[in-house]
This record gives C-alpha cells, structure tokens and sequence, in this order.
C-alpha cells in the first residue's frame, strides 16, 4: 500500500466512523429492537437516577455490530452523567487503568469495550475499583517502592465482550446485571435501515430497506454499511433514490450472499460439508480443519448459522441443514440418496 492508499484508506475508514457516530441512537427511544434488555435498563437507570447513586456494573455481551457500545452511551446520556470509553488491550498497564479511572467524575459511565482481554494484572486492579471505589497503586520501584490508595468517585463499569466465555468468575461475579444481545429480525433492522436513511437524508422504500435487512447478518453495523454502499450506487446509477431494484442491483454488484453470510460462515458450513459429509462432527475438529478459534467458532459465528437454520447442535455435534448444502449449491445428501435408488 502506498502512502496514498494509505492515507484515502484512512479517511474513508475516518468517514466511516463519523457516519457510525452520526447513525448512532442517543436515546433509548431511538434504539430498535432487544426490548427486553432496553426495558429492563430503563427501570435500572430511572432507579439509579431516583436515588442519585451510580448504576450497578453492567456487562453486555453478544456478537460485533448488535449495539453494545451505543447502548453503552445511550445508558450514560440517560442518567446524565460522563461517558469514557476504552478496551481491554489499550489498557496495558495498572498505572493506565488508574489514570482514566480517576479522570471520572461522580457516576460516570466508564465502557471497556473488549473487556476478556484484559491483563490479569490490570484485571486485578479493577476488582477493588468495582467494589470499594479505590484502587491500590504501586509508587517507584526496589527499596522505595510504596502502595498508595486512591479514593475514586463512584462509578459504573459497562465491560463488553464478544466472549464471554473468556471471561474470569471473579471479574463477572462483579457485575450486577448481565445482558446478553441477540442478532436482529429482519423486521428490525428495517426499521434501522428507514431510520438512518433519513438521517443520511436519502429516500429508501420500503421493500428496499426489506432486500438490505436480509442481507445484513441480523447485524445493524451491517445494515447501516449496506446503505451507505447502496445508496452509493443510487446516485452513481439511479435516480438518488433507493428503490428495490437499485438495492437488489447494488447488493449483486457488491457480491453480497443472499441470506447475508459472510466469507467465514460460508467456509464453516462448506467444511462440514465438504470435509464430514455434513456432520455431525465436533467443534473441536471443525476448528483445527478451519485454522479458526474454536471459541470464535462458537460464540461469533454459529449463533447466526443455527438462528437462520444452516447449522444444528446435537448431542453428536454440529451438523448443518439442507438449507446449507442447498445455499451452497451441492445436493442435499437426502436427494443424493434418493437419486441414485
Ligand atoms: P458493538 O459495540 O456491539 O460492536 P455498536 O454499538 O458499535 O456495536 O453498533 C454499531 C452501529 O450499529 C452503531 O453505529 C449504530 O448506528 C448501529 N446500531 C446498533 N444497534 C442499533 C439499534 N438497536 N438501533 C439502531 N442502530 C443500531
């Protein structure tokens, strides 16, 4: 890549992520979808506001995309207190967590996003942050090296994590409400496609909005880059408009598979087929045939596989649906059967 590239690499990233910010709901209102973890917030955050003390520490957990970091803010601007972001790996050292820490003011919102990759270290030192608002901090090295206790204002942690499997008991026993995010309905994330439409100031029908939530992997970071790339096209190729036939056309031109998958669902459900005859076959061996993370497998990737009915989990293991071997275009082994009878 040349400095060039590079650099409109950047920006394009850059303008990117101003249009995430942009589409992202402030309010609770605003925020479609996972109603049951939404009205449950409510309760807690009017609750934590009635009595002016922080909200108990909240772990979001689920796949990228699904909102953990803008329900995060939409949590803070609620209560109307500060919000700070940062993430497991930035935070490096205990001298980095104890510098944000106490940069919060009285109930902020502290979000640690990716937060099961924490140093045990680090780790550590947030156990007595979480619990008592201080934190002990080493002062020099060798002979003259001392402990200090600072006094934090109190706080709320909102840790996120794609694998909450990762997570220690002790750092999860710590937090006082859990919730987990589930992939979106189509239904819903037409609602989301509508809405940032409008925001994005570009007309979009209805059956437009219907043909991008079907590709958009129950995602909505899915959906909202969908539209941006569609309605691209629309201004290049149609009239401005997003209609079905610009989407259908745009989301052909962009490869984009037609239930959504992406490049690492269509290669699991391809080994299991092309490599076990479809299963059922562990998560152990589908991964070291992958070269993938078996707990990525399991955490990222096969929740949306079983939710769209490509993959099963049974008690012999994984073994994927005719749906799958007929979306990837092989017969489905019951035909095979029958064909050669
Ligand atoms: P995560 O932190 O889980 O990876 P984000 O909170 O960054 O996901 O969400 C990605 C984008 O998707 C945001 O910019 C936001 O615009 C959009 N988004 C996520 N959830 C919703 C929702 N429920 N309603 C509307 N937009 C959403």
């Amino acid at each position: 890549m040349t400095q060039d590239d590079f650099d409109i690499h950047n920006s394009a990233a850059e303008r990117d992520g101003d249009y995430e910010r942009a589409l992202r709901p402030g309010r609770f209102e605003a925020f479609a979808g996972q109603d049951k973890i939404v009205e449950n917030l409510r309760v807690f955050v009017q609750a934590a506001r009635m009595r002016g003390e922080p909200l108990d520490h909240l772990l979001l957990h689920g796949p990228p995309g699904l909102g953990k970091t803008t329900l995060s803010a939409i949590i803070a601007n609620e209560l109307g207190v500060g919000f700070k972001v940062t993430s497991g790996p930035v935070l490096d050292k205990p001298g980095d967590l104890a510098g944000i820490l106490t940069s919060l003011d009285e109930n902020d919102v502290l979000f640690i996003d990716e937060i099961h990759r924490l140093s045990h270290t680090v780790e550590e030192y947030l156990y007595s942050a979480m619990e008592d608002y201080r934190i002990d901090i080493m002062i020099d090295k060798g002979p003259g090296a001392r402990s200090v206790q600072l006094t934090l204002s109190p706080f709320t942690l909102v840790g996120a994590t794609t694998r909450s499997g990762l997570l220690t008991p002790p750092l999860r026993a710590r937090f006082g409400i859990d919730c987990h995010l589930e992939y979106y309905d189509h239904e819903v994330l037409e609602r989301i496609i509508l809405r940032s439409a409008r925001l994005l100031g570009v007309e979009c029908t209805g059956t437009a909005a219907h043909e991008i939530a079907l590709r958009s992997r129950g995602t909505p970071r899915i959906a909202n880059a969908l539209l941006r790339r569609v309605r691209d096209f629309a201004q290049v190729k149609g009239t401005g408009n997003i209609d079905v036939e610009i989407a259908r056309y745009s989301l052909e031109a962009l490869n984009i598979d037609r239930y959504g998958l992406n490049d690492i669902d269509n290669k699991l459900l391809r080994t299991v087929i092309t490599k076990f005859n479809g299963g059922p076959v562990g998560l152990s061996t589908i991964s070291t045939a992958m070269g993938e993370d078996s707990g990525t497998i399991e955490d990222v990737y096969e929740p949306f596989l079983i939710k769209e009915g490509f993959l099963k989990r049974t008690p012999r293991g994984r073994e994927v649906t005719d749906l799958a071997w007929r979306h990837l275009g092989f017969e489905t082994p019951g035909i095979g059967l029958f064909n050669n009878q």
